[in-house]
Formats: C-alpha cells, structure tokens, sequence
C-alpha cells in the first residue's frame, strides 16, 4: 500500500478515457444519493482510477474505501451516454488491491469466509450449512446472543441478519416431464439459493415439469463466481466459470435456466469476461424470461388471488437481464392479483452481494429506503428474483411475506 501503481494500467487507462465527465450518472447512483461526495459517484470513481492508473495518486486505503463502497449495482453504466463500461473497470481496479497483488491488501475475515466457502460449493460450503443448522437448532444460538459473545466479537448485526437455515435440498440429476416432453433443460442452483432457499428451486423444477420440460441437474456445478468477480479475484471467478461450462456444455439440453437474477447475470457474461471457450454453447435465462417466452398450455389455470404484490426489481435484472417485464406478464396470469412495481426501484436495497457483509452501514442504509418503500406501497407480500436482495430485506423487517414469482405462481395452478 501507499505507492504509485507502475507501469500505468494501460487498459484502465484506456476505458476510464471514454469517460466526458457529463456527469448524467450521478442521479442513478446510490452511494452518491447517500453521501453527496463526488468520490462516491461513478464520474469520482472514474477519476480516482484513472488517476491511480497514471501513477498521479496513492493506493491508499482512503481511496481503496472509495472502490469498495460501491455496490457494483451497474445502474450508471446503463445510463452512460460514452458506454464506459464501468462493471469492468471496477472490477480490474478491486483487482489491484486484492491479496497477492501489487497493492495487496488485507481483507476482512467474514469475506474471505464467505468467498472460499461458495468456490467449494459440494465440500467446504455444505459442511458451514450444517454447522449453522445444527447452532441455530442445539441452542447454542440462544446461548451465544444471550451471552453477549457476538456483541463482543462485533459479529452481533452479521448473526441477526442470518435467516434459519432449512434442511438440505439433495436435489436429483434429473425431473421428468409430466405428459408430453416438449425439450429438456438445465437448470443452475445457485450456491447461497441453493443452502437458504428452499422452496425456489424446487418451485421451479415443478413449474417446469408441468410445462413439459424435462430438468437435468448437473451434480458438478458450483458457484457463478459473481462474488470474486467483484471483490478483485478475476482468475478464481474464471475457473468457476469454467468448472460450470464444463458441467453444463456436455448435457443436450434447450436452454440453461437461473433463478437467481445476479447468478444469471453473470453466467450470461462469461463468455464475454472469460473468453469464448468459456461460454455455455446454449443460451442463458433468468426463469421467469424463459417462462414468459413460451406457450402456456391452455389447460393450465390459476386459482385467484385477492393481494396486492410490490415488485422488487434487484440490479442485476434491471441493469443486465431484462428486467420486471417478465414477472409482469407472468403475475398477470393470476386472477385478482394486482402487482406493482415497487417505487424507487431503481435503487439498490443494498445486499449487493457481499456488500451487506463488508459495508454494513451503506447496505443499512439503502436497506431502510427499500422498507419505506414497501410500507408506502401497502402491499400483501413482495416479489424478488434475488435470494440476496430477499435475505437482505427480511433481515430488515422480520416475518415480511417475501417470495420468488414462480412461487406464487404454482402456489396458484389448480389444474393441469
Ligand atoms: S461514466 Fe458516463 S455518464 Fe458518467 S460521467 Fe462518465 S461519461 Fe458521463
Ligand atoms: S456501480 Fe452503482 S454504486 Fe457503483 S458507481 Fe455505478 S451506480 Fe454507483
């Protein structure tokens, strides 16, 4: 730390000169809306990169904090007139600062948990479910809070916002169709989704099967590697993508499905991130895009449904999927329903995906926004297509009625 970056950073160099400094990003960013401080905007983030890459300022932890405080969210890169493509550079420029870098610094210790636990999905991942189950369950969650430990360790906020960990999915390789087979599928659990979330996965698998689709699992998947995309690992991110196109690109199949809009998200960009041999040889989609594209059988019927629904709309889907369209057109099949866009959708709630973790004060903060918004809204439950941005919400208004939209929706076929 606290020396000139050299040789300049060509390549950051170059993608930061697209940048005119107009400024039409600050609006759409959240951590600017928070703090007003142009070094936590995309133009001031621009600048401090560009500078660091030119060797003109310090890699100091002050401007390290300026990296990390922003959430990746990517809503400035779609509003920017130069298509500077600041998804990109903020991850090459984390990549400066990661462990065992020329700038390498140290990172927190709940993050480097988090990321070597979800690169060892099938081992070192499921052994950290089953210890949280069994200290949720054996009482020594009780013991630990009463105790006061977790206030002392300062791990108290992280420990709270942690939601029970069900029972393992032990999903199969493969669901058949139910009736006739129109093609099969495969589909991406998801590491988080997969230990937290319980009732999507198995959700979507059942949806699929009713539709016609066979749903072939492929035990050796693992992680997307979105979380050490963003956190300055580009070559761990790369063979977990590799790990997934090589567990997926043997299997004859129409399409590979996500139902996690971040996991998709990043899926969609391998190949453009890793290099063509790293891309899936079928096309990606988020669960409901798929499911809003084909024909619904016309024996299919929905039971009514006399709520009112808040659409979350994550980042990820907004700014690099296709948005709320789907889940739109989808909710629009139940009777009675009515389902609305959640105002200020445009913001992040926060959870980001490690951000809750390392920037829990912002991701507090956004969080608080997101609430308010939900409580304007006077709505039944919530809608998301993010198991992240789910946990983060309900860790913030405990016992909101919170779902995926497939869901809801085969919570309401009645007949087949
Ligand atoms: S990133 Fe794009 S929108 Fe933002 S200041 Fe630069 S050119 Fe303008
Ligand atoms: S990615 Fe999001 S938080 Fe980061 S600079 Fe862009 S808009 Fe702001």
């Amino acid at each position: 730390m606290d020396q000139p970056v050299t040789p300049p950073d060509q390549q950051i160099l170059k993608e930061t000169d697209q940048c005119v400094l107009c400024g039409l990003c600050l609006p759409h960013c959240p951590t600017y809306h928070l703090t007003r401080n142009e070094a936590e905007s995309p133009r001031g983030r621009i600048s401090l990169m560009q500078a660091l890459a030119r060797g003109q300022l310090q890699a100091d932890a002050e401007l390290k904090g300026h990296l990390d405080r922003c959430l990746v969210c990517r809503s400035c890169e779609r509003v920017c007139p130069s298509q500077v493509p600041y998804g990109k550079l903020i991850d090459e420029a984390r990549a400066l600062f990661a462990p065992g870098a020329a700038q390498s610094s140290s990172r927190s210790v709940p993050l480097q948990q988090l990321l070597d636990s979800v690169a060892d999905k099938q081992g070192r991942l499921r052994q950290v479910a089953k210890g949280l189950r069994l200290y949720q369950r054996s009482g020594a969650q009780w013991l630990a809070r009463q105790s006061g430990l977790l206030r002392g360790l300062k791990l108290d906020g992280l420990e709270q916002a942690l939601p029970n960990v069900p029972e393992p999915l032990n999903l199969k390789s493969y669901y058949p169709p139910q009736g006739e087979k129109r093609a099969d599928v495969a589909l991406f659990t998801g590491c988080i989704g997969e230990m937290m979330d319980d009732g999507t996965l198995p959700s979507a698998i059942k949806l699929l099967n009713i539709l016609g689709y066979g749903v072939q699992i492929p035990v050796s998947q693992g992680c997307c590697g979105s979380l050490h995309q963003h956190n300055g690992e580009p070559e761990q991110a790369k063979s977990l993508a590799h790990i997934n196109v090589t567990a997926f690109n043997g299997l004859e199949v129409e399409a590979v499905i996500g139902t996690g809009s971040g996991c998709t998200a990043q899926l969609r960009e391998y190949a453009a991130r890793y290099g063509e041999e790293n891309g899936f040889k079928v096309a990606v989609y988020d669960i409901c895009d798929f499911l809003a594209t084909i024909e619904w059988p016309e024996q299919i019927c929905f039971r009514p449904l006399k709520q009112r629904i808040a659409i979350h709309e994550p980042c990820a889907s907004r700014n690099l999927l296709n948005g709320m369209a789907s889940v739109q057109k989808l909710l629009a099949m139940i009777p009675e329903l009515v389902a609305r866009p959640l105002a200020n959708n445009n913001r992040c709630c926060g959870a980001a995906g490690s951000y809750m973790v390392t920037q829990p004060a912002l991701a507090d903060a956004l969080r608080r926004e997101k609430l308010s918004a939900i409580t304007a809204a006077s709505a039944d439950a919530v809608v998301s297509t993010n198991i992240g941005c789910a946990l983060h919400i309900q860790a913030g208004r405990p016992g909101l009625e919170l779902h995926h939209p497939i869901a809801l929706l085969l919570q309401q076929i009645t007949s087949v």
